[in-house]
């Protein structure tokens, strides 16, 4: 199935190609493809009176064709619109969606009845009744063989709610063409009337700009009716009240007044409009108790209801200075004009919230990122806040920590939205205590796991919290619990100084998404800052054992030599046998201490006194100190250089350490009279270093621990290699240090190549 933004582009390009074309079949046409396009299968739409089918694929229709007969009796009931309330569980937007074996289409030839689930089924329906705005039933779109075999859900059938409001739209427009081409007599008007409506139908497809559409309707009413003044308003999100959303004639203060301050149904003509659901006409504004001046002048006024599919979605309102104007008013005209904006306006608000809906998922998806980018404690509470102030646009946001005995919460970061500086409430400062047990609200969503809102004017919050909002100047709050695996870690609070905010229930979830994702992200952030902790505990052991073991080691080994200088010539054979192993040991040891020594030093050296080095020349070098031991092994050592003249940037001890420990393993893990070859060669930005051997080589299984620290491989024939395992995970911090990476290839009996790259630097001359 498309993505979100896909579906946007097929709606929009098939909208576009509706407009270009001149019949209805043919704009169908370009709907049932759009669908087709959008993931379904089979796409089939049928019209009753002009006795049309459409299918995809055309030679579907056979297949098709059959469905809506035997599903006549269903198609009465939506006809007649009596017995519809069954149909009302099945409803998904415009649509209905009819799992196979539901008791609707039950005795409708419909499959046993099947458990919830999500794949799709034979038998599946998903059905869209194209109903005009007279409520009057034109026919029906049908999908199935949706390409994802999934069972639908809300969020794809809201692009599909938009092409059929479209199509429904077309198929008016079409008969209201036929209308007037069927009138011998048409009225000018009326041929006003379809272009305007035309013009609208393009605006909206041209753009979807909702203002304009709405601007163009109003202005055709004020023109038609001789309104002196006209305001659309808007149902609002919570269906109480009504706000303008265009408006002629009105002085600005007037609109601003009211974007403020949604009417009630309980006030004016207009909401009386929207209470009874009934055109209201009055010629006399004086003598309506419910009149709402809004324009001392007025004298007479309309208000009509907008309605979409049984829903209010807004109410048209015509004022005028003259008593007389609305006379002689074109009822069934402002009712067709109303029924117009309320498709544009339900067309304009669908699309708008699905575009709303990819933005979301775009902050939300960068939001998360943000979260989830660092380690750092305080980054990690910075993104969080910013994350949750910016994608909730509260103009503060405050992340506590939890602490029990006493129940408190300790406030760790306070952030304020960059466009809400000038906000009247007065975060705390981090460090700031709240004792939850005063605070019932707050301790009820850290106590109880959920997300908590309260307002200031509501006269039931607890005391407390009223008493913390006051004194804040917080006209709302929102209290999110951080949770990790059922544990508080703390609460994230959302904050609106500006105004009260109910919070709707999807900003609820999304907020309790980020800070859930803070949560895990604080607590990674806990662990890395522990594991953090451990291995400079770990080093500091390291380098103290190191070093109070060298000393007495070196003492140790100092009386062994002098000892033996004073009675070894009195030493038996067998007692000679003691000494070596005495010895062996002691080395041993020693080698021990110090490659810790070295390791440990790397870790903790700064890259300051990094300078260009030749890489060639050093590698050059360290081959040539080796001869002697490849010598005496009777090993040919060679190398290639490519160019004596490459160079990287480092620190020559820690380089040529690495080195010297690649080309001295190639040494001691290969037998004698072997063959080593050192490489050095340039590939792009990179030098590549690689020392081949054909000596013991490594098991696969066991190449992907050699760069592990005190790992020691243990083929066989390797046993009397003396080694501590510290070599290669040397190699490997060093050449990692260095912006590089390590690699091995071996075969057991065979031989190894290990080999690294480093990034190439210029150097002049
Ligand atoms: P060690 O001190 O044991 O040599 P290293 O870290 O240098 O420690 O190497 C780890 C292990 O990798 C060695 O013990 C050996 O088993 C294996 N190894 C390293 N280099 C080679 C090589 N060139 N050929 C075969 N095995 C090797």
């Amino acid at each position: 199935m498309p993505n979100v933004s896909e579906q946007f582009l097929i709606i929009h390009a098939a909208i576009r190609e509706m407009m270009g074309q001149s019949t209805l079949e043919e704009r169908l046409r370009s709907v049932v493809r759009a669908l087709h396009d959008l993931g379904w299968g089979q796409v089939q739409l049928t019209l009753y009176d002009e006795h049309l089918t459409l299918t995809v694929p055309e030679t579907a229709g056979s297949v098709a064709q059959p469905f809506v007969q035997e599903h006549s009796a269903l198609e009465l009931i939506w006809r007649r619109g009596d017995g519809i309330e069954k149909f009302e569980p099945y409803r998904m937007g415009a649509g209905y969606f009819f799992p196979r074996g539901n008791p609707v289409m039950a005795g409708h030839g419909a499959a046993p009845a099947v458990a919830a689930e999500a794949t799709w089924l034979p038998g599946d329906h998903l059905l869209f009744p194209l109903r005009l705005s007279d409520g009057q039933l034109a026919g029906l779109v049908s999908l199935d063989d949706p390409a994802d075999r999934q069972r639908p859900t809300d969020e794809q059938v809201r692009p599909l709610d938009i092409l059929i409001t479209h199509v429904c739209s077309v198929i008016e427009n079409q008969r209201l063409q036929q209308a007037l081409a069927d009138t011998t007599a048409r009225s000018q008007s009326q041929i006003d009337e379809l272009m305007m409506v035309q013009r609208v139908d393009q605006e909206l497809s041209a753009t979807l700009n909702f203002e304009n559409v709405m601007m163009l309707t109003m202005d055709w009413a004020m023109r038609r009716t001789g309104a002196t003044s006209g305001m659309l308003n808007m149902v609002t999100p919570d269906g109480k009240g009504l706000l303008p959303v265009a408006a002629l004639g009105y002085p600005l203060e007037v609109l601003a007044y009211q974007t403020n301050n949604p009417l009630s149904f309980e006030q004016g003509i207009v909401g009386r409009a929207a209470r009874t659901r009934e055109i209201q006409i009055v010629r006399s504004v004086q003598d309506d108790p419910d009149y709402w001046p809004l324009l001392s002048s007025v004298r007479a006024s309309i208000a009509v209801p907008m309605e979409m599919r049984g829903r209010l979605l807004g109410v048209l309102s015509l004022e005028s200075d003259d008593a007389e104007t609305f006379d002689n008013l074109d009822i069934a005209f402002i009712k067709r004009l109303a029924s117009r904006a309320a498709v544009a306006l339900d067309n304009a608000r669908l699309y708008r919230e699905a575009e709303e809906r990819a933005d979301e998922m775009g902050a939300l998806y960068a939001a998360s990122r943000a979260i989830s980018s660092s380690l750092e404690r305080n980054e990690v509470l910075i993104n969080s806040a910013q994350a949750l102030a910016a994608v909730l646009s509260v103009s503060g946001i405050l992340l506590a920590e939890y602490q029990t005995n006493p129940k408190r919460l300790i406030i760790v970061a306070a952030y304020r939205l960059g466009t809400a500086r000038n906000a009247p409430d007065i975060l705390p400062e981090v460090g700031e205590v709240f004792q939850i047990d005063t605070l019932a609200e707050i301790e009820d969503a850290v106590q109880n796991q959920r997300a908590v809102a309260v307002q200031a004017s509501d006269i039931t919050v607890s005391r407390g919290v009223q008493a913390l909002l006051a004194y804040r100047n917080f006209k709302s709050l929102l209290v999110v619990p951080l949770v990790v695996q059922n544990q508080v870690l703390g609460a994230a609070m959302l904050v609106e100084g500006r105004q009260e905010r109910q919070f709707a229930p999807d900003e609820i979830l999304l907020a309790e998404a980020l800070a859930s994702q803070s949560a895990s992200a604080l607590r990674q952030a806990k662990l890395y800052e522990d594991v953090r902790e451990l291995e400079k505990l770990k080093s500091e052991m390291i380098r103290m054992a190191s070093h109070d073991l060298r000393n007495p080691l070196g003492n140790a080994m100092g009386y062994l030599e002098l000892l033996i200088m004073a009675i070894g010539k009195s030493l038996t054979p067998e007692q000679w046998e003691y000494v070596a192993n005495v010895r062996r040991s002691t080395n041993a040891m020693k080698a021990l201490i110090e490659d810790l020594l070295t390791l440990e030093r790397l870790e903790s050296e700064r890259q300051t006194s990094w300078t260009p080095l030749n890489l060639s020349q050093l590698t050059h070098d360290v081959v040539e100190a080796q001869q002697d031991t490849a010598a005496l092994k009777h090993q040919q050592l060679a190398v290639k250089i490519e160019d004596m003249n490459q160079w990287v940037r480092g620190n020559t001890t820690q380089l040529r350490q690495a080195i010297t420990n690649l080309v001295g393993n190639a040494i001691k893990y290969t037998p004698d009279n072997g063959r080593i070859e050192v490489r050095l060669a340039r590939q792009g930005q990179r030098l590549n270093f690689e020392v081949e051997d054909n000596g013991y080589g490594i098991s696969q299984e066991k190449q992907s621990h050699l760069f592990q620290r005190f790992y020691r491989a243990h083929e066989p024939g390797t046993d009397h290699i003396p080694g501590t395992g510290l070599g290669l995970s040397l190699v490997k911090t060093v050449v990692e240090r260095h912006g590089g990476e390590v690699w091995v290839k071996s075969e057991l009996g065979k031989g190894s190549t290990f080999g690294f790259w480093l990034p190439a630097t210029e150097m002049d001359s």
